[in-house]
């Protein structure tokens, strides 16, 4: 059977069910942001690994090294920060090319320390090999947190409000100015917003301290960190919760560069921030009464619909007219091209 007849998450949920094994240490496995591990009584290991190929999440044409730093020490902080968790320590592993310079790797350090340093986040080890392919970048985070305040994707109620941290869209809409200036001459988009768009989507902002003010606070039931776009990530929360949502479109935050630079892209607004990924704000859910105390943490939010008993995601536009949202963010293999 080829494995896109599966996607990257029935591919995921057979490695799950092959393999399990029951543990009294293990709080939460395979399936969320990161793993829970039970080390003492009161404290947890928060465990998360991430890759980044060259083809796959980056094209060097259009990424700086010192960029893919930076992106790959965030990408894995940002798990840390959807179960409201404190990163502590890194392992970082590269598979390189013979065509990249000691300068070009140097770059690349240079980023990843300066997200890490940043996150008080220390490198502890990882391995380095050379690659006949394209460059890989393999990063662990480790983090801590009490087990009372994790912060799954499985905790959702019916009724709780839907939350999220920032503007989404950006980094998928700067993806997309950076491929028409590589690859489309005579169509340059280069203003200001396009620069904030590629910005956002060459140096994301793990929302580590947010995530772990809205753990503490108690008040938030399940979060997740927006990687794969919303309308997957939420369908990650409304699987593992076994509930619905209903989410205002007009209610979604687009940032005023988004708005800009709208006219110029291919896409319209929606469906970047429905289907692009990388955004890395999070989404999270919470009862009414937790709403007040909520706001009180000094956070952007912006309520954008409500989770329902009913378990199917709908949007529902400024007329009232409700719409079925399917999960359509990035999968690695539904997004292979024999599927197109
Ligand atoms: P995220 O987007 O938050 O990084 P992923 O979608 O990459 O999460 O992964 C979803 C879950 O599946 C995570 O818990 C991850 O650790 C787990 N997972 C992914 N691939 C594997 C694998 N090959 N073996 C075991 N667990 C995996
Ligand atoms: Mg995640």
């Amino acid at each position: 059977m080829k494995i896109s007849r599966l996607g990257e998450f029935g591919l995921i949920e057979k490695i799950r069910k092959m393999t399990s094994q029951r543990s009294s240490s293990v709080i939460a496995g395979i399936g969320d942001d990161a793993a829970v591990l039970k080390v003492s009584a009161s404290a947890s290991l928060l465990a998360t690994t991430d890759m980044l190929i060259e083809g796959v999440h980056f094209d060097l044409a259009y990424i700086d090294y010192y960029s893919l730093g930076w992106k790959s020490a965030a990408v894995n902080l940002s798990d840390i920060a959807a179960m409201g968790g404190v990163p502590r320590f890194c392992l970082s592993s590269l598979c390189i090319p013979h065509t990249l310079t000691v300068e070009q790797i140097a770059d690349f350090y240079r980023g990843f320390n300066a997200m890490l340093r940043a996150h008080r986040t220390t490198l502890v080890g990882g391995d380095t090999c050379s690659s006949r392919l394209g460059f890989v970048v393999s990063v662990t985070v480790l983090g801590e947190i009490r087990k009372e305040l994790v912060l799954t994707r499985g905790g959702a109620k019916p009724g709780d409000k839907i939350f999220v941290t920032g503007a989404l869209g950006d980094s998928a809409a700067g993806l997309e100015v950076l491929k028409n200036r590589v690859t489309r001459s005579g169509k340059k988009v280069v203003t200001e917003a396009a620069k904030r768009l590629i910005e956002k989507h060459l140096r994301p902002i793990p929302r580590v301290t947010w995530g772990r003010k809205i753990a503490l606070s108690q008040g938030a039931h399940a979060m997740i960190d927006i990687s794969d776009g919303l309308s997957s990530d939420l369908g990650h929360i409304c699987e593992q919760s076994h509930v619905g949502a209903l989410i205002s479109a007009e209610k979604i935050p687009l940032s005023p560069s988004l708005q800009i630079a709208a006219p110029y892209l291919d896409a319209a607004p929606l469906d970047y921030v429905l289907s692009g990924g990388e955004d890395y704000e999070l989404l999270f859910t919470a009862p009414l009464e937790k709403v007040r105390k909520l706001r009180s943490l000094g956070i952007p939010l912006y309520e954008i619909g409500e989770i329902t008993r009913t378990r199917t995601m709908l949007t529902v536009d400024g007329r009232g007219k409700k719409s079925p949202l399917s999960a359509r963010g990035y999968d690695h293999f539904l997004n292979m091209s024999e599927n197109k």
